[in-house]
């Protein structure tokens, strides 16, 4: 038994004579001690105060979104070498009531921190797998629809079995799903992870690291893992241009995968000189606004069914 010890402290002033006040501050200076690793100790401070309380709001406010079904989701297309469509990523979006959009990269490390990313991880998935399901009818679906997962989503021990139970429940054939997994979800419990990723390979899902190149990225762990498909980082695409080194980084990934027979896809591709050289040095995918920005489902249909000869000339 390792036994550690985790210490808030609030310091009493001529304006802080509750007692009350005094613990819930040093309760709150504690937490903090605790989420920077613990086995340390922290002060109260009025910063603390306000980002706790914000964080607070921003998660009541997201459980109000979840129950009111407030959330919705965005398709972004993958178009391949001739800008031909060749899959989608499903993004959830959030309309909150009186601040407008809030972002996904602001409101998802809340949830997964409240642990409400599995509620929207779900709703997530179901509703991406019935968009696909809808396109696949409707002969529009190119490639696979490909879904983000959280750590806490992939590590459950119920997740093969609720994906499944999704699979079944909206009848999409497998083989037409992706899941876009992080580093970080890979690098822990290493072992683990790869027996769910074959579990996966059996079941036909196909799955992708999602922003290659960002994470603890060891090049020995990519030959073990069996996964399909790396996407290589915005961060890297967006200075290809005016950096040599970003650009030497997008050829390495891209020269790698191509070695380890993997796929491999760029992200935020926004101008025609960082296509042509991720084209020219063997990249096959391609997503970005330079092509499509995300979309809703009603404006999907539509680009699909319009696209084909606008890109054919790129
Ligand atoms: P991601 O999975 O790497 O998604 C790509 C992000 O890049 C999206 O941002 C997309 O809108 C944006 N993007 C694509 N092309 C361009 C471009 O050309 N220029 C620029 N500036 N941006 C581009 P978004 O939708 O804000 O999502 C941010 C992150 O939030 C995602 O990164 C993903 O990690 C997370 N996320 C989004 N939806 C979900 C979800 O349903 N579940 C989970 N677990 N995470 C999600
Ligand atoms: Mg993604
Ligand atoms: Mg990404």
């Amino acid at each position: 038994l390792h036994i550690s010890a985790s210490v808030g402290i609030s310091i009493i002033s001529e304006s802080l004579l509750q007692p009350e006040k005094l613990l819930q501050q040093a309760d709150m200076a504690m937490y903090k001690a605790k989420q920077q690793g613990r086995d340390a100790y922290e002060l109260y401070s009025c910063d603390l105060d306000e980002h706790l309380s914000k964080r607070v709001n921003l998660r009541n406010d997201l459980q109000d979104a979840i129950n009111r079904d407030q959330l919705f989701l965005e398709y972004q297309p993958l178009v391949d070498t001739d800008g031909h469509l060749c899959g989608l990523e499903a993004l959830v979006r959030w309309h909150h009531p009186d601040k407008g959009r809030i972002s996904p990269a602001e409101f998802i490390p809340v949830a997964e921190e409240t642990g409400q990313i599995i509620q929207i991880g779900r709703w997530v998935l179901q509703q991406a797998c019935k968009d696909a399901k809808r396109l696949m009818k409707e002969g529009l679906l190119q490639g696979r629809m490909a879904v983000n997962l959280s750590p806490m989503q992939f590590h459950r021990p119920n997740f093969l079995a609720s994906l499944r139970q999704v699979l079944d429940e909206e009848d999409l054939p497998a083989s037409y799903l992706e899941l876009e997994l992080t580093e970080g979800i890979l690098m822990r419990d290493t072992e683990g992870a790869i027996d769910i990723l074959n579990a996966l390979t059996g079941m036909g899902v196909s799955t992708a690291i999602d922003d290659f190149g960002t994470g603890f990225s060891s090049f020995s762990y990519l030959r073990e893992l069996p996964v399909r498909k790396v996407k290589i980082d915005k961060s890297f695409v967006d200075d290809i241009a005016d950096c040599a080194k970003d650009a030497s980084v997008c050829k390495g990934i891209i020269g790698l995968a191509r070695e380890l027979e993997l796929s491999v896809v760029a992200e935020g591709v926004e101008t025609q000189s960082q296509f042509d050289y991720l084209r020219r040095n063997g990249c096959e995918v391609f997503q970005g606004y330079f092509f499509a920005r995300p979309m809703p489902f009603e404006k999907l249909m539509p680009w699909i069914e319009l696209q084909a000869p606008s890109l054919e000339e790129m």
